[in-house]
């Protein structure tokens, strides 16, 4: 959580994405650098995939199913 010496006060990460106070522009403490902090970032985890592709397959089916229903 970025935190500020001289508002005496913290600020959401967002708010301040280059690591300055919005409101003094001095230097904000814990602060991470734009760049690190997308490289810390991780990516969508492989088993997000899996299960998106096996909702997609379900879904498929039960689609299948109620127009079989339907018909
Ligand atoms: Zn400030």
């Amino acid at each position: 959580m970025p935190w500020c010496e001289t508002c005496d006060r913290y600020h959401a990460a967002t708010a301040a994405p280059d690591g300055r106070c919005p409101v003094c522009g001095s230097p904000l403490a814990g602060a991470v650098a734009p760049t690190a902090a997308a490289a810390a970032r991780p990516g969508i985890p492989w088993h997000f995939w899996v299960l998106l592709a096996a909702m997609t397959v379900y879904l498929g089916w039960r689609l299948v199913q109620l127009v079989l229903w339907l018909l």
